[in-house]
């Protein structure tokens, strides 16, 4: 099972590295994922965010994809890697201090900024 690379159309997309991140105001889980096609080197990233404060049996989640440059993508992993326990959501390492403090500042508005694209729905495909 793959995610869908929004460049080549196929299945082809992988998680590369994920860190899970404290809650924030509207989600109860929010991981970070940084994401490869192994087909056409498609890079990017992902959030994913689900929300449980809604009724019961009305789970709400969003996972998106961001296309970034590999000069960011390199970064932003060197700053994952760094983490001694990627997940755990309770870390207070500098990586996730770095991170908890870019959404804190405008939830991820940096990262569409950075992507200079429209977000993708992550769609997984068998
Ligand atoms: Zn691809
Ligand atoms: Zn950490």
């Amino acid at each position: 099972m793959g995610i869908i690379c929004p460049a080549c159309s196929r299945n082809s997309l992988t998680i590369t590295s994920k860190i899970e991140l404290p809650p924030n105001e509207r989600s109860d889980e929010v991981t970070l994922q940084l994401i490869e096609c192994n087909k056409c080197g498609f890079q990017g990233i992902a959030v994913y965010e689900e929300s449980r404060r809604g009724k019961i049996n009305s789970d709400t989640f969003s996972h998106r994809g961001y296309k970034v440059s590999s000069e960011l993508l390199n970064k932003l992993k060197e700053i994952v890697d760094q983490c001694p326990d990627p997940n755990n959501s309770k870390c207070r390492c500098k990586a996730h201090r770095y991170f908890i403090n870019l959404y804190r500042a405008g939830k991820w508005g940096w990262l569409e900024e950075q992507s200079k694209h429209k977000p993708f729905e992550i769609t997984y495909q068998v």
